[in-house]
């Protein structure tokens, strides 16, 4: 399948030449804050899967827990959304009306805007572009801190975003936009996040200062919130610990030595 792929998607045959590699993103560790149930702090609100953070994965999930995850999370939370459904009330009919009303006068507001200047691509491309930059595979405080200022700079211009189709039905200009106001939610969430971590832990690797994972400071849990606009307020939660401690993720014989130091320090 590799043989294959190289082959027709970048014209590369793997027997005379190397396919070439590099990094990119495969999962995003964190996600909606829930219990084991999957119950968000928004009562009625689940979540499961990889928009969740049910809290099994620490700081770096292991190759295929996802997967795993998802069986075992999906269906409980769907049998808790189901027995929360079924245990109260219905909604006061007026007041989901007005919810959606809100959420539909939000979303009609971009599509409207016709004095926006500013190329959904364009800012998709920068967004990803200084993630890349500050929030890739190794991290640093001064790249961090100019992904979150071009962040906040993103999320200013996105005031001004156009949507070219202005049309109402099978609109895929205007999802992108929709879309896009949500990853810069999510974007900001981790730079600010990441930022405000001075360790390394897991997939969070940090070269100033900051290489070590600090469990004194840093053992916890971060959340971050929005309140009204502009960037998001962190703070942290707890971590609960059952069977795996927390360990270094190293290979050969850096992992060896880890691996024994690990058994040596908890039995
Ligand atoms: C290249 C790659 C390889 C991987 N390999 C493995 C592996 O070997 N083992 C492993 O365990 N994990 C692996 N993973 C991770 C794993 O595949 C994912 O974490 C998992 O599939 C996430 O499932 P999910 O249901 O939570 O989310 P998704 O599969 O992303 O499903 C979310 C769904 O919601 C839909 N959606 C989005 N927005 C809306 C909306 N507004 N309205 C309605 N629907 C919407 C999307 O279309 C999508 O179908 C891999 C990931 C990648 C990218």
């Amino acid at each position: 399948q590799i043989y294959e792929l190289a082959e027709q998607f970048l014209g590369v045959d793997p027997a005379l030449a190397p396919i070439p590699v590099r990094p990119a993103v495969h999962y995003t560790m964190g996600g909606i804050l829930v219990d084991g149930r999957c119950a968000s702090p928004l009562a009625g609100l689940y979540a499961a899967g990889e928009c969740s953070s049910v809290g099994i994965h620490g700081a770096n999930r292991l190759g295929s827990n996802s997967l795993s995850e998802l069986l075992v999370f999906g269906r409980v939370a769907g049998e808790e959304a189901a027995r929360f459904a079924s245990s109260v009330a219905p909604a006061a009919p007026a007041s989901v009306l007005a919810q959606a009303q809100a959420v539909e006068q939000r979303v009609l507001g971009i599509r409207q805007n016709t004095r926006g200047n500013e190329r959904i691509a364009t800012l998709r491309k920068e967004m990803a572009q200084t993630m890349e930059d500050g929030c890739g595979i190794y991290r640093l405080a001064e790249t961090m801190q100019k992904t979150c200022d071009k962040l906040d700079e993103l999320k200013e211009r996105f005031k001004n975003v156009r949507v070219e189709d202005k049309s109402s039905v099978w609109n895929t200009d205007w999802l992108l936009a929709i879309e896009l106001e949500y990853q810069l939610d999510v974007a900001q969430a981790m730079a600010y996040s990441a930022i405000n971590r001075r360790e390394s832990r897991g997939a969070h690797q940090r070269l100033d200062g900051f290489e070590q994972r600090d469990d004194v400071n840093f053992l916890k849990h971060t959340q971050a919130h929005y309140v009204a606009g502009g960037a998001p307020r962190i703070d942290y939660g707890p971590v609960k610990i059952t069977k795996s401690q927390p360990g270094t993720r190293a290979y050969g014989a850096a992992g060896e030595k880890a691996e024994q130091e690990r058994k040596a320090s908890h039995g």
